[in-house]
């Protein structure tokens, strides 16, 4: 059996990742990846669904004993991947999707450099900027913000492998799943089991 496929998004606030990630998950061919976190339940929101919902000193604790595959501080929050719900995963031969920000891509990179990094961008600067107004949840100077932290993380798109403009999101979503599909036919790592097979067979 093939080993799943670590499939890793990340891209600006407002570039509609998360609507991408959820159009993914429909086919399920696909595990996410249930962070944990440090940040207190928005409404509506379920522990062991959306995050997992943990105290400052159970995150400390679990990064102590080696149970996150990457973690990252957000405005005063931590988050991280667990470790083992991942690697089960991808050894049961199911790909799993992290949608998580670009400090934690990198060390997934690190730690795990069969991952796929994918970037996602919008259309256009002002196009981001029309979509955070259309929000209506942020004042004009954090659309700014917003707007100028898009731009300096753009600049880090060359820690990713790949990179997709969100503009239509039917082809954005299949542009991701032609990504992995070309990813599970990439000689690699899985490839020697392959060969065994052919040898056998002989
Ligand atoms: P929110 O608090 O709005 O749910 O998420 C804030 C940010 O945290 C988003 O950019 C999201 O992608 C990122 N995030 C969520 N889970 C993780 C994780 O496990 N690790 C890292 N590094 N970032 C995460």
């Amino acid at each position: 059996m093939q080993k799943g496929r670590l499939i890793v998004i990340s891209g600006p606030s407002g570039t509609g990742k998360g609507t991408i990630c959820r159009e993914l998950l429909k086919s399920k061919d696909l595990d996410l990846s249930i962070s944990m976190t440090t940040r207190a339940p928005r409404s509506g929101e379920i522990d062991g669904v959306h995050y997992y919902f943990v105290s400052r000193e159970e995150f400390a604790e679990t990064v102590e004993n080696g149970g996150l595959l990457e973690h990252a501080e957000i405005y005063g929050n931590f988050y991280g991947t667990p470790r083992a719900a991942v690697l089960e995963r991808l050894d049961k031969g199911r790909d799993v999707l992290l949608e998580i920000e670009m400090d934690g891509a990198v060390q997934v990179k690190k730690s795990y450099p069969d991952a796929v990094l994918i970037f996602i961008l919008p259309p256009s600067l002002e196009v981001l900027k029309k979509r955070l107004t259309g929000r209506g949840t942020e004042t004009p100077e954090q659309i700014e913000t917003r707007t100028s932290r898009a731009l300096a993380e753009i600049h880090r798109i060359y820690d990713y492998d790949y990179s997709i403009i969100n503009d239509r999101l039917e082809d954005a979503v299949s542009d991701v799943r032609t990504i992995i599909r070309a990813e599970h036919l990439k000689v690699g790592s899985g490839s020697e089991q392959l060969v065994r097979q052919y040898e056998e067979e002989k």
